[in-house]
């Protein structure tokens, strides 16, 4: 497979990670079929340094590249600074449902970033709040319809 590149420019620049404990797994909880643009301009109206993901995986399971995947993303607070995330779009705590080309994007994805990062232990965004001991970080994300998949494709 293959991460669709793209040229955004970073507003505040990009600071490389020193470390990556994590790999975390998100829904955008938009639409499960979105220009990609479109989410850029949303985070930046969000006041986040563009898109807060590494990868974006599209309902039709298009990998498109967010940040590059050795900075520091703006994705899980708590930690960003020893992550990647990945975010398949669509809402999966509502009525959307992975569907299974972005499942194989998925476990491509995840396939990858265990090569890139064999230490780095696979959660879910939902999973951060427990791990830092942060409970007002707590979140549906990914919603219960992926989060109850991910055993599955680990
Ligand atoms: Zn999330």
């Amino acid at each position: 497979m293959e991460v669709i590149q793209n040229d955004w420019p970073w507003p505040w620049g990009l600071t490389v990670r020193g470390s990556t404990a994590y790999i975390v797994v998100h829904h955008t909880a938009g639409p499960q079929m979105q220009d990609t643009q479109a989410i850029w301009d949303e985070h930046i109206k969000a006041g986040f340094n563009g898109i807060g993901y590494h990868r974006i995986i599209k309902g039709d399971g298009t990998i498109v590249q967010g940040r590059p995947d050795d900075v520091v993303g703006a994705h899980a607070q708590g930690v960003n600074y020893c992550s990647v995330g990945v975010s398949l779009e669509g809402n999966f705590e509502e009525d959307d449902t992975p569907t299974a080309a972005q499942i194989d994007s998925l476990q491509w994805c995840l396939d990858d970033y265990k090569t890139m990062y064999p230490n780095a232990q696979i959660i879910a965004h939902r999973d951060v709040a427990r791990i830092v001991e942060r409970p007002e970080f707590a979140t549906a994300c990914p919603g219960d319809t992926l989060y109850n998949i991910i055993p599955n494709i680990v």
